[in-house]
């Protein structure tokens, strides 16, 4: 909030190096004004801003995301990296949607080093449409913390979602209009709702270590002897504990819709073997 009582959104920019980042430069020498409130955040490529980036930003209490690239065919990296933030743009917007968040607080352009005074027009506008709907959660009508848990939660399943939309994600099209019918709300919503955990039954494990050995994400608790438990902050849901237990032992559980029993207590994992028999202690 300014001096005058006026809404000053907190507002962000992710943008290119090499075009974004030049128009934004020309603009700035070009004495072309826009908010301050906006502040740019330089990255190689625009194709490097993740949905973790955008999810971040919103849960740390940004009222609006800007992404900026290069226009399509003038990325300065083979394959272009900005049909991957178009495609990831589209995805995360419609995850914002399901949190609640109004899809219009996120935004992608492609910006030229040579357009200074487009990149001044694009911020005054973005900027005057965020001042118009408030502060995060206000024209959602949503307690920030309330809206704060649910964007944490969905963005905690980001890595699922890149695993299920890879083929997606990786889309180079140019055919622009395309990418906004990609993802579909109910797809997503679905996506979330099916999202599934993997659990380790203390009864059934043997400790062999195989889960932890191939699991992508370090996301299992191994020790020798041992337990294994998932550590679901880390866990990626990609199945491989669930493909790799041993049939003999078959101790890794795929639960979807239901919640994931709690960890077994440190004091309580040891597996006590007696002759070829063996129990958790
Ligand atoms: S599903 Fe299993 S293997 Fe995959 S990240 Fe989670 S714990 Fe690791
Ligand atoms: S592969 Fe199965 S038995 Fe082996 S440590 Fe993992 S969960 Fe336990």
């Amino acid at each position: 909030m300014s001096s005058d009582g006026k809404f000053k959104p907190k507002m962000i920019g992710i943008i290119c190096n090499w075009c974004c980042y030049g128009g934004a430069d020309l603009c700035g020498v070009s004495r072309f004004q826009y908010p301050t409130y906006i502040r740019l955040v330089r990255v190689m490529c625009s194709g490097r801003v993740d949905l973790k980036h955008i999810f971040l930003a919103f849960s740390n209490g940004a009222d609006a995301m800007f992404v900026g690239g290069c226009h399509i065919n003038d990325c300065h990296y083979n394959p272009e990296g900005n049909y991957d933030a178009l495609s990831m743009v589209n995805l995360c917007k419609k995850l914002l949607e399901h949190v609640g968040i109004n899809p219009k607080r996120l935004r992608l352009e492609w910006v030229s080093a040579g357009e200074g005074i487009r990149f001044a027009n694009i911020m005054n506008e973005f900027g005057r449409e965020i001042e118009e709907l408030g502060p995060l959660g206000k024209s959602e009508g949503i307690d920030p913390s309330e809206l704060k848990s649910r964007l944490e939660s969905v963005g905690r399943l980001i890595p699922y979602f890149k695993l299920t939309k890879m083929k997606e994600l990786a889309l180079h099209n140019p055919d622009q209009e395309m990418y906004t019918r990609l993802y579909t709300s109910e797809e997503v919503d679905r996506l979330i709702r099916e999202a599934p955990s993997y659990y380790i039954d203390p009864e059934k494990c043997r400790a062999c270590t195989a889960c932890a050995r191939k699991c992508p994400a370090e996301a299992i608790i191994s020790a020798k002897g041992q337990v294994h438990i998932v550590d679901q902050e880390k866990c990626i849901r990609c199945g491989t504990c669930f493909e790799t237990c041993p049939p003999k032992f078959r101790a890794v559980t795929k639960i979807v819709g239901e919640p994931v029993p709690p960890p077994l207590p440190e004091d309580q994992r040891t597996i006590v073997r007696k002759g070829k028999e063996s129990e958790v202690a």
